[in-house]
C-alpha cells in the first residue's frame, strides 16, 4: 500500500521501459543503445579494414558484462564462435537464459572437484531447450588439475554410463594457459606446456584444444607503439612455442588472447586465431586513455567515426550544494562506480568538472558546477567498465533520451 515495491530494484527496473532518462531513480546503469551498437559494429570491421586475417573468430568476453542478452547479440553478429567466460556460473548464466550459445570457453583456471563436476555435466546432456550439445573448454596450467578432470570425468561418466556411450567422448576441452608476461596463471617453458598437453591426450574423456595466451596488463599499454612492441614480444614466444609443438605433432587447434587494449595485433599476428575482448562494447575511463595512431582505427574512446565509444554511463543525482562549499555532491560514490581505475568522469558537454569519491553512497563534482541545482542529473563515465557494471543489477538501456528496455545482469557478484 506503500508502494515500497518501486524502491526494490528487482521489482522497479523493468517499470522504467518508456521513461524519460531524466526520469530514472538513480543510481542507474545506462547503455546507450546507439554507441553500444556502434561498438557491437565497429570490432568486426576494425578485423576488416586492417586487413587482418578473416579467419581469426571472436569470442566476446562475457566477464565484461555477464549479461545473457548482450552475449546473445555478441554471437549473432559477424566472426563469432561462442563465448569467453571466467566462472563456471557464467557459463550456467549463459546457458540457463537459452539464447541457443552452444559454444562456451572459460578463460580460467577450474579446480574445485564440484565446479569441474558441472562442467562434466553440462558437457554431457542436451540442456533443457537446447537443440545441440553445449560444448565446454577450460584453461589447465599443470599436470595435477588435468588428473582431477580426468578423475571427475571417470566418476561421472559411471553414473552416466548411457548418456556418454549415446554421446561419446572427449567430454571437455582443455586448453594449456601460458604465461606471456602477466605472471598470473599459466606456464612457461615449451617442456611444461608438453608434459600438460601429454597428460590430457592419455585421457579417453579429454580432448586438448590448444593455447591461451592473454597478457592483461598490455591492454592498457598508452602508447600505441608501445602496445604494439609488447604484443610482438608475446607473439614472438607463442610462435616460438607453437613451431615446438608442431615438431612434437602437438599443434594447437586453437589460440587465443586479445583484449580492448591488443585485440587488432593478435588478430593480424598470423599465429592466434581467436580473439577475447570484453570491454569494447562500453569503453570506460581507463580504456580512453589509450592512444590511437593517426589514421588508424583503434581504441580512443573520443567520438570519432570508426573509433569505439563510450556507451556506459552511471547517472547520478545532485543530492545536495553544500553550504560555504564550492562542490556538489551527487547520489553515486564507491557502492555505484568501481574505484580500481580512478575517478569516474562527468558527461558535460563543454564544462571542465571533475568528480571524485565521496564515500559508499556520495560523490563529489568540482569545477564548472555553478549551474548545477539539487535534483539535477549528472551522467559519469565509469573509470572500469567491468567491475562497475558488477555492482548493479540492471543495465537501463536507452535511446533518444528514452528508456528502450531493460536487461538483468544475470551473473553479477563474485562468481561461482
Ligand atoms: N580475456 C581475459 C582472460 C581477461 O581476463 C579479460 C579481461 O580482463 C579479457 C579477455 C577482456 O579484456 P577487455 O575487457 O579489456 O577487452
Ligand atoms: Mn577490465
Amino acid at each position: 500500500a506503500l508502494g515500497l515495491g518501486r524502491f526494490r530494484q528487482a521489482d522497479t527496473l523493468p517499470l522504467l521501459k518508456g521513461r524519460k532518462i531524466q526520469d530514472v531513480p538513480t543510481p542507474a546503469l545506462i547503455l546507450e543503445l546507439e554507441d553500444y551498437e556502434h561498438n557491437l559494429a565497429t570490432l568486426n570491421k576494425t578485423l576488416y579494414d586492417n586487413g587482418c586475417d578473416q579467419s581469426v573468430k571472436i569470442r566476446g568476453h562475457f566477464k565484461a558484462h555477464k549479461c545473457p542478452q548482450i552475449s546473445y547479440q555478441q554471437v549473432t553478429y559477424g566472426n563469432c564462435v561462442g563465448m569467453c567466460c571466467q566462472k563456471v556460473s557464467e557459463a550456467a548464466a549463459i546457458i540457463d537464459s537459452n539464447h541457443q550459445i552452444d559454444d562456451i570457453f572459460i578463460s580460467n583456471e577450474i579446480v574445485e572437484q564440484e565446479k569441474i563436476r558441472a562442467l562434466v555435466h553440462l558437457s554431457l546432456l542436451h540442456p533443457e531447450g537446447h537443440e545441440r550439445k553445449i560444448k565446454i573448454s577450460t584453461c589447465v596450467d599443470n599436470v595435477e588439475m588435468v588428473k582431477l578432470f580426468h578423475q571427475t570425468c571417470d566418476e561421472e561418466i559411471s553414473s552416466q554410463q548411457e548418456v556418454y556411450n549415446q554421446n561419446g567422448s572427449p567430454l571437455l576441452k582443455l586448453l594449456v594457459e601460458v604465461n606471456v608476461g602477466q605472471n598470473r596463471c599459466g606456464v612457461t617453458s615449451p617442456s611444461r606446456v608438453i608434459e600438460i598437453i601429454n597428460e590430457i591426450k592419455s585421457s579417453k574423456y579429454l580432448q586438448y584444444g590448444g593455447i591461451h595466451a592473454y597478457n592483461g596488463k598490455n591492454q592498457h599499454i598508452r602508447e600505441y607503439t608501445d602496445r604494439q612492441a609488447a604484443v610482438e614480444k608475446v607473439v614472438d614466444q607463442v610462435k616460438n612455442l607453437v613451431s615446438v609443438l608442431k615438431q612434437h605433432n602437438l599443434e594447437p587447434e586453437i589460440v587465443t588472447g586479445g583484449g580492448t587494449g591488443t585485440y587488432l595485433f593478435e588478430a593480424c599476428s598470423s599465429v592466434y586465431n581467436e580473439i577475447q575482448p570484453g570491454s569494447y562494447l562500453f569503453m570506460d575511463v581507463d580504456y580512453s586513455k589509450n592512444k590511437n595512431k593517426i589514421g588508424d582505427f583503434f581504441v580512443t574512446g573520443d567520438n570519432k567515426k570508426d573509433v569505439f565509444r563510450h556507451s556506459l554511463f552511471v547517472l547520478s543525482t545532485v543530492v545536495s550544494r553544500p553550504e560555504g562549499l564550492d562542490l556538489v555532491v551527487v547520489d553515486s560514490g564507491l557502492k555505484a562506480l568501481a574505484s580500481d581505475s580512478g575517478p569516474a568522469v562527468p558527461k558535460v558537454d563543454g564544462k571542465k568538472i571533475e568528480y571524485a569519491f565521496y564515500g559508499d553512497e556520495h560523490g563529489g563534482l568540482t569545477g564548472e558546477i555553478s549551474d548545477l541545482k539539487v535534483g539535477d542529473k549528472v551522467l559519469l563515465i565509469p573509470g572500469h567498465c567491468d567491475p562497475t557494471i558488477n555492482m548493479h543489477d540492471y543495465f537501463v538501456c536507452v535511446r533518444g533520451g528514452v528508456v528502450e528496455d531493460v536487461w538483468p545482469i544475470t551473473a553479477r557478484g563474485p562468481g561461482l
